[in-house]
């Protein structure tokens, strides 16, 4: 099928009281594994990008990559630009065939985020592509933005409702507590905000960074109204381990097919386990 806009997954999930996992690809051994571990369980997933991936491959190739996973897969599939800042990519990102896009302005004081968040909305939605906003701030590492957790900055229901009414965002990160990265500290989730902007907003809410989260507290940030997981940190970390293990292991091995086949069935279980925690087994 082709890459389909997300927000009709994500408002099913919303209503269904599941979460659509959002994976980032790196290359194409990662798209198809998103693709196939989706595939298994019968998942709508979205696929993503970070900048540091854009900046490398270029959104027209990474588009391309990911219309060819999806172009044969029966269930659906979304791509997405996650954080994006430069509006210039954002834009290339809408006329290559993403399907989604966030737009991460919560650098700037909050009229300003309102204002160019707005802009990108229109020029989206003339495409028929959604959008992510983002208020509060998500801690941790994105590519070379640092946030300490103890500077995130959390999201208020009036805010977030504020927000997307001025904006109009199809979707929204909740800044409540997770981090990008590997957690340095235990993370103090706000799940009682997150219950509240689900009980106060009529739109799906968005978690970022799921890596290193238990699987209980996955569970339980599903049931207070997460409907979009980002996970990214997990899958670079089970590629690169996977390999590591196998090289070890197979010192004399050079069949790099044989290889990266390991690392690809490491990847498809372990997306396959995000994908039944979350709930959107069978979903697709
Ligand atoms: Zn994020």
């Amino acid at each position: 099928m082709p890459l389909v806009n997300p927000l009709g997954m994500l408002q099913a999930a919303r209503k269904g009281g599941y979460c659509v996992g959002a994976f980032n690809l790196v290359d194409y051994l990662t798209t198809e594994a998103i693709v196939k571990a989706a595939e298994a369980r019968r998942a709508p997933v979205m696929l993503q990008t970070s900048s540091a991936t854009v900046k490398r491959f270029g959104v027209k190739t990474l588009a391309t990559m990911a219309r060819m996973a999806a172009g044969s897969s029966p269930v659906d599939v979304a791509l997405h630009l996650d954080h994006g800042t430069d509006r210039d990519v954002i834009f290339e990102a809408i006329r290559e065939g993403y399907t989604s896009v966030m737009f991460d302005g919560s650098r700037y004081p909050l009229e300003e985020n309102i204002a160019r968040t707005r802009e990108i909305v229109e020029e989206a939605r003339a495409h028929g592509v959604a959008v992510e906003g983002e208020i509060g701030v998500v801690a941790g590492v994105e590519d070379d933005i640092v946030i300490r957790q103890d500077e995130a900055i959390y999201t208020t229901p009036e805010e977030a409702l504020e927000f997307v009414r001025q904006t109009g965002v199809d979707f929204l990160a909740a800044a409540i507590g997770t981090a990008h990265g590997f957690y340095k500290v235990e993370p103090r989730l706000d799940i009682d905000t997150l219950r509240a902007l689900r009980e106060q907003t009529g739109f799906p809410l968005v978690v970022h960074g799921g890596t290193g989260l238990g699987f209980d507290v996955v569970r339980e940030l599903v049931a207070a109204g997460a409907c979009k997981m980002n996970v990214s940190t997990q899958i670079k970390q089970t590629y690169i381990d996977s390999l590591y293990d196998y090289i070890q292991a197979h010192r004399e091995e050079y069949n790099i097919l044989k290889v990266l086949q390991h690392a690809f069935e490491q990847l498809v279980e372990m997306i396959g386990g995000y994908i039944t925690v979350l709930g959107s087994e069978g979903k697709a």
